[in-house]
């Protein structure tokens, strides 16, 4: 009988616990996807993004004899219906972390064990899953270094080849269209501008671990923090689909290490970064949806989406350099440099008071990297309000940032175009992704800052310490 292989955040067929299993059983597989709520509910870019990642699975899959089975509906559902349908005897999928994939997975499990079904999901998309570091307390963690402390000795297994063929069953089920998913539907600017920048599946994801390795690792230090440079390994992109497994990328950094490059790591301190945000995630779901300090509810936030300085930020149009380049360069890439995310959370939740959920949101509508463990951390981190945060009196200067961080203007200069005699490519290519109804135009004269730099610092160190908590 055959297995169901319900793929999610897990379209690689390297590493994969479950299409193992799945093979080893020894019957049919059928790769599944599913178009329900969580899908739907992915910002534009993500979406957009997800798409092309289930082509390229599609594609990977062929090349093994197999295929890619699309359904819309509830996974509790669809799933047991297509165990029906198809005379499965199991269900396989790789394990999710965050709040609404874990409700979910547990209702689908439930409804196929009521059935008799095998319903087994598997590790992958973490390494040190969230249930198996804890304090000798029995706690979990609220801080980096003892997290990191606790887990870079442990032995991560060695990541496993992909299946030589996946057997396909006789007769397949019928398969919804991708095309008609239409999941790229509101993502305007997709295919024209941000799709170079795309590196897409496994494959990519692959060389883009070996480029890193080969040339980057060894100067990570430096180069992580030169916003204008292309110091840093890029595949978030890759791991927030699953499109390579954090455990690739750990071995590689591993080997690197061992070899003496100097960088390695503090990538592999990066790459616990990741898991440390799925940690706080899972232990406490409300990191991504209201302040992780319970005192903050009382500090008085900006949350009025329609205000000015709001519309100014997310357009890169706040008249401050560093945070304008930042913001663009996620509109037209889908990617923002890491030194540039801190940059651009900063400014608007000191400088400019606003709820850091209006950047996450923002961030989550734009990001092809977007995660919802890193980025909900990254804001509360950045804002002050989640755990190990940097303290909210401790507001980055965007001016001597951009001086420490990117000396040469090169970054500013890449992504704005006004005031300049002759414009970059990336500066104008900002103005042909934009909507029409921004109504900008890269002859507009450069605005002046929503808020002088000096002038919202102490605005937000003002209200900090008139805070009654
Ligand atoms: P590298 O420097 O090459 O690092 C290797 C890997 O380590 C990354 O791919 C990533 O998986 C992990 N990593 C690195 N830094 C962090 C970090 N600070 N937190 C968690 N993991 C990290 N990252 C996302 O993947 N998705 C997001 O939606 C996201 N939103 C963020 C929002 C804010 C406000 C901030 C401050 C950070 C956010 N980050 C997010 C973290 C970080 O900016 C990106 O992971 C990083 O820029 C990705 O680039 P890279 O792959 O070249 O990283």
């Amino acid at each position: 009988a055959p297995v169901l292989l319900w793929f999610r955040r897990d379209l690689r067929l390297s590493d994969h616990a479950a299409l193992r299993a799945a093979v080893a059983a020894g019957g049919p597989v059928i790769p599944v996807v599913l178009r329900d709520a969580l899908v739907e509910g992915l910002g534009t870019a993500p979406q957009w993004r997800l798409g092309l990642g289930l082509e390229a699975l599609d594609a990977a899959l062929e090349e093994k004899g197999s295929r890619l089975i699309l359904r819309s509906g509830r996974a509790v559902e669809m799933l047991p219906a297509l165990v029906e349908e198809t005379g499965a005897r199991a269900v396989y999928w790789s394990r999710a972390y965050d709040p609404e994939s874990v409700a979910r997975d547990t209702e689908v499990k439930a409804a196929l064990k009521a059935r008799d079904v095998d319903a087994q999901s598997f590790a992958g998309h973490l390494m040190f899953e969230p249930w198996t570091v804890e304090t000798k307390q029995g706690q979990f963690y609220k801080v980096y270094t003892p997290f990191w402390k606790a887990v870079r000795g442990r032995d991560v297994a060695a990541p496993e080849a992909t299946p030589g063929r996946i057997p396909a069953p006789a007769n397949w089920p019928e398969s919804e269209r991708l095309e008609d998913w239409a999941l790229g539907a509101g993502m305007r600017r997709g295919a024209g501008v941000v799709r170079p920048y795309v590196q897409l599946g496994e494959r990519a994801a692959q060389s883009r671990l070996g480029a890193f390795m080969a040339s980057k690792v060894a100067d990570y230090d430096y180069g992580r923090d030169r916003v204008a440079e292309d110091g840093t390994s890029c595949l978030s992109e890759n791991l927030s689909l699953g499109e390579i497994s954090p455990a690739q990328c750990w071995h590689a950094g591993m080997r690197a290490h061992e070899d003496g490059k100097p960088g390695a790591e503090t990538f592999l301190k990066e790459l616990v970064w990741r898991e440390f945000a799925y940690h706080l995630l899972w232990h406490t779901p409300r990191l991504a949806t209201d302040n992780w300090r319970e005192d903050w509810d009382a500090f008085p936030w900006n949350e009025d989406e329609r205000l000015a300085e709001v519309k100014a930020w997310k357009q890169g149009r706040t008249g401050v350099p560093f945070v304008d380049a930042g913001l663009r360069e996620m509109y037209v890439t889908g990617r923002m440099h890491n030194r540039a995310r801190m940059v651009v959370a900063s400014y608007l939740t000191k400088h400019l008071m606003c709820h850091w959920k209006i950047g996450m949101h923002w961030f989550e509508d734009c990001l092809i990297d977007w995660d919802p463990a890193s980025n909900a951390m990254g804001w509360q981190w950045s804002a002050g309000s989640g755990p190990d945060a940097t303290p909210y009196f401790r507001v980055f200067n965007p001016i001597t940032q951009r001086e420490r961080f990117d000396p040469q203007r090169a970054y500013v200069t890449r992504w704005i175009a006004e005031g300049r005699s002759s414009p970059s490519a990336e500066a104008l290519s900002y103005f042909e992704a934009i909507p029409e109804s921004w109504s900008l135009s890269p002859d507009d004269a450069y605005p002046a800052p929503v808020v002088g730099v000096d002038e919202g610092r102490k605005r937000a160190l003002a209200a900090y310490e008139n805070r009654d908590f």
